[in-house]
């Protein structure tokens, strides 16, 4: 009797699902290859293009992802896009399993007149500009007028509003992208103004980045002393972290009360206002009211100030592949505990495809979240696979590269090193190549 072929396994996304997915699979299935393709020449998701460049420490994750990249059994082909250079049906041609994890690339929209507008922009793409993602590095947001108003409460707008606020020389030493750190340092933002639909119980930032706000210098945290009536009573019966972060919240509105600040910017979380409209310079809000925690529009009104708008009310998935049984209007792939269903809206699962990351779950979670989601995947596929639920008996050939310019790991450690020898020059830990022709070149493909 023939040996069972090795298992090839590919994974479609190269930020933390796929990784963490693959440390799992190389840990526990023996017989497996797995290769992931990753739609840039370059890996690593939303940790390289998301995640805060004053955050040096959350991104320290790129180290046990390099591990995993480096296993034996494993190989990266970047440069290479599902929907455009791969499909998903001829993927499944070459492997036993795929599983997508290709993770969010749209945003959710208010559904509002005049948000097309120049002076509207989501935070995705501000957060990518400042990120150095390729192709957002022409979006020359409009900083010269003082009130910017970020729509949301969430990390990604906290992020933001810190990104605006912070003093230049904070930033200078991180790897904000040149052209970023130029746009800031002509900056004429002043205020920022944070607002929810909701009040302070429900705010979606969480404490630590609500310190950072609090600790920054120049600037001034100034709350509504309105938006906290009734709350100081609540506190005691709150669970412990929500507990913690009202505690801070109102800490800090006692404060503001008692001490005088010389600080000449401000930051300005503003709740229970839902948008209505937007013209020039200037958002309109309804005031809401709170019924069983959620925000319900009242008649009342209110203008706030806003020169530059930033829509920060979450990320969405796009289908890359017709064969996708995708849910548009929730922007997540259909599944069963990471088991994609058949495109034929049958609740069936279709075996040998998953689904782990913001691409499965829904653009909610950090990089934690998506681990343990991502080895709960894994871990089925094993399953799957010991139960004889996929047909492995036959041997499948793999990627093969055929006249695309794919990016491998060595041509990734090339890019890698060109970055920190050029960021070193400015005392930057990397200055990130943003051209995909010039990471190209650097890979030397
Ligand atoms: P992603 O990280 O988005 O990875 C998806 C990958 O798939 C990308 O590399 C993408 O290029 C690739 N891809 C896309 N389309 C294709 C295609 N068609 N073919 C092939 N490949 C494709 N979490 C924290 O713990 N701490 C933080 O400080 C933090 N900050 C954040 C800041 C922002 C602005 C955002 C948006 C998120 C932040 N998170 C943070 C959350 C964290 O980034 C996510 O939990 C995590 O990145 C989700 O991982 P993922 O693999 O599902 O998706």
């Amino acid at each position: 009797q023939s040996a069972t072929p090795t298992k090839r396994i590919c994974i479609v996304g190269a930020g933390p699902a796929g990784f963490y997915a693959a440390q799992y699979l190389l840990k526990n299935l023996s017989d497996c290859v797995v290769d992931i393709v990753e739609k840039l020449p370059v890996p690593f998701g939303l940790v390289r293009f998301g995640v805060a460049p004053d955050h040096p420490e959350v991104k320290n994750v790129i180290n046990t992802f390099t591990k995993t990249a480096e296993h034996p059994r494993l190989r990266f082909f970047g440069n290479v896009a599902l929907g455009t250079d791969v499909s998903l049906q001829g993927l499944r041609n070459q492997y036993h399993a795929v599983l997508l994890t290709y993770g969010s690339d749209q945003d959710r929209e208010l559904q509002l007149e005049n948000e097309q507008q120049s002076h509207v922009i989501s935070a995705r793409k501000f957060v990518a500009w400042y990120n150095g993602l390729p192709g957002a590095d022409n979006l020359e947001p409009d900083l010269s007028g003082r009130d910017v108003t970020i729509v949301g409460q969430g990390n990604v707008a906290v992020d933001v509003a810190r990104m605006l606020l912070s003093p230049l020389d904070a930033l200078r030493s991180t790897d904000t992208t040149e052209y970023a750190l130029e746009a800031l340092s002509r900056s004429q933002v002043e205020r920022v103004h944070l607002v929810g639909r909701r009040g302070p119980l429900q705010a979606a930032f969480t404490i630590k980045e609500l310190r950072e706000m609090l600790k920054l210098p120049n600037v001034q945290t100034r709350w509504r002393s309105d938006d906290f009536s009734g709350i100081a009573n609540q506190v005691e019966q709150l669970p412990r972290p929500r507990k913690r972060l009202t505690e801070l919240m109102l800490k800090s509105l006692n404060d503001q009360e008692k001490l005088s600040s010389s600080a000449s910017k401000q930051f300005l979380p503003i709740f229970l206002r839902a948008p209505k409209s937007i013209t020039e310079g200037e958002m309109e809000f309804s005031v809401t009211e709170l019924q069983q925690d959620a925000a319900v529009p009242t008649a009342a009104i209110e203008r706030l100030p806003a020169n530059l708008i930033l829509r920060s009310i979450g990320y969405k998935s796009s289908c890359a592949d017709a064969d996708i049984s995708f849910d548009a209007r929730r922007g997540h792939v259909r599944n069963r505990e990471g088991r994609v269903l058949k495109v034929d809206a049958s609740d069936s699962v279709d075996a040998g495809l998953y689904v782990a990351g913001w691409l499965g779950t829904g653009p909610t979670g950090v990089i934690l979240t998506t681990m343990s989601g991502a080895f709960a995947v894994a871990k089925n596929i094993c399953e799957d696979m010991a139960a004889n639920a996929l047909d492995t008996s036959t041997s499948k050939p793999g990627f093969e590269a055929d006249d695309k310019r794919v990016v491998t790991w060595d041509g990734w450690r090339r890019i890698n090193d060109f970055e920190i020898e050029t960021g070193k020059a400015k005392g930057k830990p990397r200055e990130k190549i943003v051209s995909i022709a010039e990471m190209l070149r650097v890979a030397g493909v």
